[in-house]
């Protein structure tokens, strides 16, 4: 099946201004000096849509956001609508990390609704599924990520709109990564998962991402695995050199 890679960079709560557009304009003139087959996907911290739009400007990296509220306004202080990131020209949104569902309590259910919110305002979604350190060890890998598949896509989506991204928990920005076949395994049982949920033509042609401590070295062999269709990037997305070598590496 023919998917096309994401190369995707999760800023999380780091950037000031100056920093922020300046990282921005750097992956900027690397994506552009080559020609390349990914599509690059940055998602800054909300305070810094506006202006890493701007330094976008001329690329074809799309910018996303790293969460959103499933209502299009009104009394949720301190949240932003899905209609408010379209409107600053975000074209992604990240759903469902499990920062989020860790620091936040987010259940799957909520992220479900989020999804469906963000689609309905024209978003397409990222969304994340991964297993804790305790559910790895205690054999539950499959089935925790299976049930979060399961409950926090809505009902109809498709893969124009929406990317899975599988995120062990115990990877993420420790440095450690599963095995390749351990990536193939669960990658494969998310494919069933969707290939029940949404049949097998739209589930054969939804990308899932890999994420978790990726960095240039290991990105050749994280991101040619079957059923791996690009890469979701903590840590290395903070630094160009790192975000792009990932995808020279990956030969995208
Ligand atoms: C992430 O938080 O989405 C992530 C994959 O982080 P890191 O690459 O730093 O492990």
């Amino acid at each position: 099946m023919n998917r096309k890679m994401m190369i995707a960079g999760n800023w999380k709560m780091n950037g000031l201004t100056a920093e922020g557009v300046s990282l921005a304009k750097e992956i900027t003139d690397k994506v552009k000096a080559k020609k390349r087959t990914c599509e690059f996907v940055v998602c800054p911290p909300f305070t810094l849509l506006s202006l890493v739009k701007k330094a976008l400007r001329g690329s074809k990296i799309a910018l996303g956001a790293q969460d959103c509220h499933w209502a299009e306004k009104g009394a949720h202080t301190g949240d932003i609508s899905p209609a408010m990131l379209r409107d600053l020209g975000c074209e992604y949104v990240i759903l469902g990390h499990s920062e989020r569902r860790a620091d936040h309590k987010e259940s799957s259910a909520l992220i479900g609704k989020k999804v469906e919110a963000a689609h309905s305002f024209g978003l397409k979604t990222i969304v994340c599924v991964g297993e804790t350190l305790e559910q790895r060890e205690s054999g539950k890998t499959i089935d925790v990520c299976s049930k979060q598949v399961r409950e926090s896509l809505p009902e109809g989506v498709k893969a124009a709109n929406t990317v899975i991204a599988y995120e062990p928990v115990w990877a993420i920005g420790t440095g450690k990564t599963p095995t390749p076949q351990e990536v193939e395994e669960v990658h494969a049982a998310i494919r069933g998962v969707l290939t029940k949920k949404l049949g097998k033509s739209e589930a054969d042609k939804m990308r899932i991402l890999y994420g978790g401590s990726v960095k240039p070295s290991n990105a050749k062999e994280m991101l040619s695995l079957e059923d791996v269709d690009g890469a979701l990037i903590g840590g290395a997305s903070l630094k160009a050199d790192d975000f792009i070598a990932i995808s020279d590496n990956a030969g995208c």
